[in-house]
C-alpha cells in the first residue's frame, strides 16, 4: 500500500471551517487506500492565539531571559496543539489517528536552536502505527537532537518536515496544501494575474523559493529532489490539481527535445538596502579585502556584490544597513546607503545561452519608468534592484513581457 504525506500550512488549520476542508483531504486519501501521514503547522498567522507569532509575542518582554533552548520548547508547542486538534477531529469521524511530536516521529536534527537542520529520520514508530491502520499526524517544524533536546527548524520548517518524512518513508508523493492553487508565475498577493504552473522542476521551484517565493521552503525542495520524491503544491480549499514538482518537465520522447521555459516565474525580496563604498583609496585590492573581511567578521552576510576599481556595491537587509554603515565609516571610507529597495528576480532554466533576455528585461522595466539600481545574472536567474515603491510595477511588467500573466 502506498504512503502519502500531506502537509497543511497555518491558514489551512486556522478555523473550524478550514479544518473541515483539511479533514476532507485526509479522508479522501485514506479512502483511496493510502497510508496517510499528515504534517501540520501551527494554527493561523499573527494575532491568532496559537500561532507561532503569538507564542513569540508571549515572551517578548522577557526575551533576553529566554535561551534559544527554551524558546524552541515554547515554539514547538504551536504544531503540537494543531496536531492534537486534528487527531481528535479525525477520531470523531471514526478514523484511527495518533499525534506524534517531531521527536516521537524520529526527526533528528543538529543542535542549532531556532534554525536546526534535519540530519536523519528514524521512521520506525510511524511505520508501526501506519501498519495498524492509523492516520499518523506529525507536528511539523520541529525535531530532537541526538542529546534529546527539542529544536525547531526555522520559518517554513513544516515543509521540510514533510519532505524529509516523504523521503524516509519512500512516499508516493508529498502534497503541500496551502492557501493558493499552486506555484504561480509570481506571488498572487502582489499580482492577481499570475498564472498557476501545472508542472515545474525541483530546480525551478527551489530557485524561486530562494529568491523570495515563500510558498514552499527551498530546503524542502532540495530534500525531495535528493530522494526523487515528487511534490505537489495545491490548495486545501479547492480540488485543483495544483503544481507537480518533478525532475523533468518535458520527458524525452525520442523525437524532439523540447527546451526549458525561458522564464518560469518572478520572485522578489523587499526591504533591502544598497550600500556603496566610494573612495580612491579602495582601488587597492588589499583594502577591498579588508573591508569585506570586516563585514564578514561581524557576521553580516552581503548579497548582490559588484566590485569596481574605486567602488564596492552590495546589498543587505534594511535592518542591518545602519550597522554596516557605521562599520565602514569607522574605517574612514566614504559610504552611501539607499534604503527601501527590492530585489526582483526572473528565474528560468531556459535562459541559459539565449541572447537578449537581459535586454528584454531592461526594456520592459524602463518602458514603465522603473529605475534599475543594479543588476546581475547567472545561468538561471536575472536580478534587478529597484526601489520598493516600483516593485509591484516591475513584477507586473516582467509577467507581461514574458507572457506569464493570465489573460
Ligand atoms: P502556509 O502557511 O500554507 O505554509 P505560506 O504563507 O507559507 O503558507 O505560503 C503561501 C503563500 O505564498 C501564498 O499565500 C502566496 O502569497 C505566497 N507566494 C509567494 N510567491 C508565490 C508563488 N510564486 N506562487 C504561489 N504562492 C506564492
Ligand atoms: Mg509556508
Amino acid at each position: 500500500m502506498g504512503i502519502i504525506v500531506q502537509k497543511f500550512g497555518g491558514t489551512s488549520v486556522s478555523t473550524p471551517e478550514n479544518r473541515q476542508k483539511v479533514l476532507e483531504k485526509i479522508i479522501s486519501a485514506k479512502k483511496e487506500g493510502k497510508q496517510v501521514v499528515v504534517v501540520v503547522s501551527a494554527m493561523g498567522r499573527k494575532g491568532e492565539p496559537y500561532s507561532t507569532d503569538n507564542l513569540i509575542e508571549l515572551v517578548e518582554d522577557i526575551k533576553e531571559n529566554i535561551s534559544s533552548r527554551e524558546m524552541d520548547l515554547l515554539l514547538s508547542c504551536g504544531e503540537i496543539i494543531s496536531g492534537v486538534l486534528l487527531t481528535g477531529l479525525l477520531q470523531s469521524r471514526g478514523y484511527k489517528a495518533i499525534c506524534l511530536t517531531g521527536a516521537q516521529a524520529g526527526i533528528i536534527t543538529d543542535n542549532f536552536h531556532g534554525c536546526a537542520r534535519i540530519i536523519k529520520v528514524n521512521p520506525e514508530l510511524i511505520h508501526y502505527y501506519l501498519n495498524q491502520d492509523y492516520i499518523v499526524v506529525v507536528a511539523g517544524y520541529q525535531g530532537i537532537t541526538e542529546d534529546g533536546e527539542i529544536t525547531t527548524l526555522g520559518r517554513g520548517g513544516s515543509d521540510t518536515t514533510a519532505a524529509a518524512l516523504g523521503v524516509a518513508l519512500n512516499a508516493e508523493i508529498v502534497e503541500i496544501y496551502t492557501d493558493v492553487n499552486g506555484l504561480k508565475t509570481a506571488d498572487p498577493r502582489i499580482v492577481e494575474e499570475a498564472k498557476t504552473l501545472d508542472k515545474v522542476t525541483y530546480n525551478e521551484v527551489c530557485q524561486l523559493a530562494y529568491e523570495g517565493a515563500r510558498v514552499i521552503h527551498p530546503r524542502a525542495v532540495e530534500i525531495a529532489m535528493q530522494g526523487s520524491i515528487p511534490l505537489r503544491i495545491r490548495s486545501t480549499f479547492t480540488d485543483d490539481p495544483g503544481t507537480l514538482v518533478v525532475n523533468k518537465v518535458y520527458p524525452y520522447e525520442g523525437k524532439q527535445i523540447k527546451g526549458d521555459r525561458l522564464i518560469t516565474g518572478i520572485a522578489q525580496i523587499t526591504n533591502i538596502s544598497q550600500i556603496k563604498i566610494n573612495s580612491p583609496e579602495i582601488s587597492k585590492m588589499e583594502i577591498k579585502k579588508e573591508i569585506l573581511e570586516t563585514i564578514a567578521n561581524n557576521n553580516i552576510s552581503i548579497d548582490f556584490i559588484n566590485i569596481f576599481p574605486e567602488q564596492i556595491v552590495f546589498t543587505v537587509p534594511d535592518t542591518l544597513a545602519e550597522k554596516v554603515e557605521k562599520i565602514i565609516a569607522s574605517k574612514g571610507y566614504q559610504v552611501s546607503v539607499l534604503k527601501n529597495c527590492a530585489k526582483v528576480a526572473a528565474v528560468g532554466a531556459g535562459m541559459t545561452g539565449v541572447p537578449g533576455v537581459m535586454a528584454r528585461i531592461v526594456k520592459a522595466l524602463t518602458d514603465e519608468g522603473i529605475e534599475i539600481l543594479q543588476s546581475a545574472d547567472s545561468y538561471t536567474t536575472i536580478w534587478c534592484l529597484v526601489n520598493n515603491k516600483d516593485m509591484k510595477k516591475a513584477v507586473k511588467a516582467l509577467l507581461k513581457e514574458f507572457d506569464l500573466a493570465e489573460e
